[in-house]
Parts: C-alpha cells; structure tokens; sequence
C-alpha cells in the first residue's frame, strides 16, 4: 500500500466499524499494533452506513470532493445490486476498487445452519465476526416468514435480552451484547440474498416465496431476539439505510419496531425512525404484567399507554400494533378481553393475539382455541382488528419467542453497554 493511502491496520478499523474507536484515529506512531491479529480479518463494509462508507473512503485516500459520489456509487452495489465484492464495480476504477479490497470487504455473517419448517418458514442461525481474539462470534437468529402477498423478516437487534419475560424462550438466554447497526442489516441483505430477491440472485427451489412480481423481503418486523430500544442507536441507523430509497428501499410502513416497554425511547423512535410501532403488551393489569414482563415494574401499564398515546405519527392508517400472547388460565378470561378494550381506548390501535408458543420446560401453556376466539370476539366486536397470528415455524422453534442461541455471555468486555435510562 503506497504512501498515498496512507497505512491501517485492520483490527483498527474493524474496531472502529463496530464503534468502539472513532475512524479517524491514527496508528503510524503506534508500531506495536501493526501485527495481524489472529481471527479478526479486513473490515467488512457490507451494513455500512453513508457516514461510515464516507469515512471508509477517506481513510483510503479518496479526496474529499469525490466522496459524495463514491458513497452514492457503493451504496448502489452493496445496496441495490446485493455486491457481495468490489469486483463488479464497473463504474468505480479498478485502481480504487483495488485499494478497498486491500483495506475492506464486503463479507456478510455466514449462515451456519438453516431450517425450513413445514410451513415455508425459514430459520437462519448467523455468526458474526468476533469482536476481540478470545471472541469465537456471537450466534443469532433470523426467521422469514413467507405468505401469499408478503414476505416478512423478523430480525434480531441483540445477542440474548435483559429482559427476562416469563414466557419467552429468548428471555432464558442473558444479554451477551447488541448488535451494530451492520449486524442487523445484514440480516436483510443475508435474507435477500439467500431468497433471491437481488438482480441476478437466484430464489430458492423449495418454492416458498410470496407469489410473482413480489419481492420476496417485503415486510421487517424487529421482534427476533433482544430489545431493540435497549439498542436504539443502531436500530435507529439500521432502519434508515434498509428504509433508504436508493438502496434496500422498504417503506417505514413495512418497517415494525417491537418493544417490550422502553417508555423512555419510544417518542425518539417514532420521530426519528418513522417506523410502526409494536407493543408487547401481554396483560392489562400491573399486578400481572409485573411477573409476564418484569420491565413493567419500571415503566407500568399507565405510563406505557401514556407514550402510545402521544406516539409520533400515531393516526387510523398507521396503527400501532398491540401484541398479546394467550396464555392458558394466566391473562385469557373475557373479563381480561374487556379491560384491554378499555386501556386501548383513543389509541389508533390493531391487537394481535398470539396463541403462546411452548419451548422446552416453559412454565406455561397455549390458551384453548374457544377461549382465543371468544376473546379475539370482544375484541372484534369492540371496533378492532384482532387477528389471531397463526404459529409459523413452531417445528424448527422459529415461532415468536422460541428464538434462542447458545452463545454465552463471554466477558463484560465483550459486552457492549447496554442504555438502561
Ligand atoms: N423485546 C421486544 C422484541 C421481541 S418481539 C418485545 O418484547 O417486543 C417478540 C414477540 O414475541 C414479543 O411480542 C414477545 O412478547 C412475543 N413472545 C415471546 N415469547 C413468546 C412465546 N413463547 N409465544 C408467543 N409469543 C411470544
């Protein structure tokens, strides 16, 4: 690498990727650095946003005034095209493209298991880059849930929760830390790729995607592992690039946020993501919504429906979704069904009622499917929409909160810290 470029060593800049160093820093004086680690490769720019591919470039020397055009150029490839190298990069010169390749690439999590249920639904395990020597990769799950005029995403925002809620499987795996806004649109590009959804990309010959015309990833919904407003930076920042017209190009209106209650987040989410909303609501007395959702304790029912109330952009046609899991004798009674009609008035409201999904040694069981009906019945007659989610992928546990990995908590220094305002 010439003088020009100016040198970098690449766990520098994979440190920096993941935000723990500010990009810019330099290395020259610091020789003891410049050794290769072992396990940490070049710095993959594939999940980057227009900022970090801005920096990127001019830590390879491109002059300032290129920069605009450079970024507009490779987030065309990453982003429109699916590139997974610089290679096809026909329109940026070979002398710059080999120079990134030098210094980056555009590697993605690698698929390390897929399961296809019977019903169509996929679920991939991913593991990501470590993020330090002793770090093996942290392993997370995806799902794709394939239906006739959509195909929806739902996508993992952390490694493990903080939660703790009763009833969720991931709920029994600690925190091991969050995920970088790259870490979570790569699961996008991953899916798409994997579903051939980019030109070229070829769909999967087991058949299961929306029908013609459509594209395969239509829909995101972030409710695979982790709290994404314990994390809300890199949810907001990958909203914004998967969202970007130019690029992945899904509308905020197929773009769902789902949180267990992070009151204090959710005014920031809606103005500056625009995406819908989800809650996991669950019950509709503190008391009980206490044990379901510990987090409810800090942030209880009044305050909650308080923040949905003045939710930014909150209106009939961009309704906030409430989802409600039905749990055998805990939170399925029509008394409960009244109540939640009651709490919801004046809230541009949809109920989801979700039969619960059992995993290995959970301490509860699905509600009877006539208790289901006669509530989602109260519900309806009440004014709203209250379809009962079909359980999808529950054979391969991808159904909601089944999702589980076995990557451990390493050390706190792995750990990336967690906003708990
Ligand atoms: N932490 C966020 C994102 C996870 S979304 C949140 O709580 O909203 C996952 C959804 O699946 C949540 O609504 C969750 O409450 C629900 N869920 C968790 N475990 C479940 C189970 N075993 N059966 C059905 N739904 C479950």
């Amino acid at each position: 690498m010439g003088a020009e470029f100016g040198q970098r060593e690449p766990r520098d800049i994979q440190a920096a990727m993941l935000g723990h160093l500010p990009i810019m820093s330099h290395l020259a004086a610091r020789p003891e650095q410049h050794e290769h680690p072992a396990g940490l490769g070049l710095a993959s720019l594939a999940g980057a946003t227009r900022r970090e591919l801005g920096a990127a470039l001019a830590e390879v020397g491109v002059p300032e005034r290129e920069i605009r055009m450079r970024v507009a150029q490779l987030w065309h490839w990453i982003y429109h095209a699916g590139a997974t190298s610089f290679d096809p990069m026909g329109n940026v010169s070979k002398v710059l493209r080999a120079t990134l390749a030098a210094q980056f690439n555009l590697s993605r999590p690698e698929i390390v298991a897929e399961q296809i249920s019977r019903d169509g639904t996929r679920k991939w395990l991913l593991r990501l880059d470590p993020v330090d020597r002793q770090d093996k990769g942290a392993e997370i799950e995806c799902v794709y849930i394939p239906e006739s005029d959509r195909g929806t995403l739902c996508v993992s925002s952390q490694v493990g929760c903080t939660l703790s809620c009763s009833f969720c499987h991931t709920g029994t795996q600690k925190l091991v830390r969050n995920l970088t806004a790259r870490e979570i649109i790569c699961q996008v590009l991953i899916a798409r790729e994997r579903l051939g959804d980019f030109p070229g990309s070829v769909p999967p010959d087991d058949g299961l995607v929306p029908g013609d015309g459509l594209r395969a990833v239509s829909n995101i919904v972030f409710m695979g592992m982790g709290e994404p407003l314990y994390n809300f930076e890199n949810v907001r920042d990958a909203v914004a690039v998967i969202s970007d017209g130019d690029g992945l190009a899904l509308s905020k209106r197929r773009i769902t946020v789902s949180t267990a209650g992070v009151v204090p987040r959710m005014e920031e989410l809606g103005r500056e993501t625009g995406a819908m909303l989800a809650i996991s609501l669950h019950a509709v007395r503190d008391e009980l919504r206490d044990k379901l959702v510990p987090l409810n304790k800090k942030y209880p029912l009044k305050d909650l429906l308080a923040a949905c109330r003045t939710y930014p952009g909150a209106t009939n046609a961009r309704r906030i979704t409430f989802e409600y899991v039905m749990l055998k004798d805990v939170n399925d009674s029509p008394a409960d069904a009244r109540e939640l009609v009651r709490l919801l008035k004046g809230i541009p409201a949809k109920i989801n009622l979700i039969p619960f999904n059992p995993w290995p040694r959970a301490p509860y069981e699905c509600s009877d499917w006539a208790r289901i009906e006669k509530f989602s019945d109260i519900v309806f007659n009440a004014g709203y929409a209250s379809p009962v989610r079909t359980p999808r992928g529950r054979d391969i546990l991808a159904a909601c909160g089944q999702l589980k990995s076995e990557t451990e908590k390493l050390r706190a220094r792995a750990r990336l810290a967690v906003q708990d305002e």
